[in-house]
């Protein structure tokens, strides 16, 4: 298995330990292990909690993962949702291994359950969205970036 390879297996089985009960995630409402990723629409299969995958990645990160935006304001802290790489849906969260913790530090997408870990997403300097390393092989900007600030001559 390659380096990169197992940098990701040990991120999915962390997450698998944490975060995920068999398939399913906390659900935000009911707070049971009974919510479904991994599509433009996530649904609790408890209590039919649905949204659009956006809407449901900020109420997890909310009620389940417990930070809020207004927090993340105050004391500065990093607000863990961003644009997918992949899908580009607003449903990338950011684990960071909080002090204390032992939790799982990557990403992963709530609408393509794509999963990343640390390290491997490089931040674009201009509008801090992480990208894919291709994209940012040698580059601080990513291409949607490139292509504004050239299209703004
Ligand atoms: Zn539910
Ligand atoms: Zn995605
Ligand atoms: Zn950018």
């Amino acid at each position: 298995m390659s380096t990169k390879n197992r940098a990701l297996s040990e991120t999915i089985k962390k997450m698998s330990k944490t975060i995920f009960r068999g398939k399913y995630m906390k659900c935000p409402q009911c707070h049971r292990y009974k919510l479904v990723i991994g599509n433009a629409e996530p649904v609790c299969e408890h209590c039919e909690y649905t949204g659009e995958a956006a809407d449901v990645t900020r109420d997890w990160v909310t009620n389940v993962y417990r930070v809020s935006e207004y927090g993340a304001i105050k004391r500065g802290d990093e607000w863990p949702i961003s644009e997918c790489p992949e899908c580009e849906q607003e449903s990338l969260v950011h684990f960071v291994r909080r002090k204390g913790e032992s939790g799982p530090a990557g990403f992963l997408c709530f609408s393509c359950e794509e999963v990343w870990p640390e390290g491997r997403l490089k931040q674009c300097d201009g509008c801090q969205r992480f990208r894919k390393p291709e994209e940012l092989e040698d580059a601080v900007y990513c291409n949607e970036c490139t292509r504004r600030a050239i299209g703004s001559f």
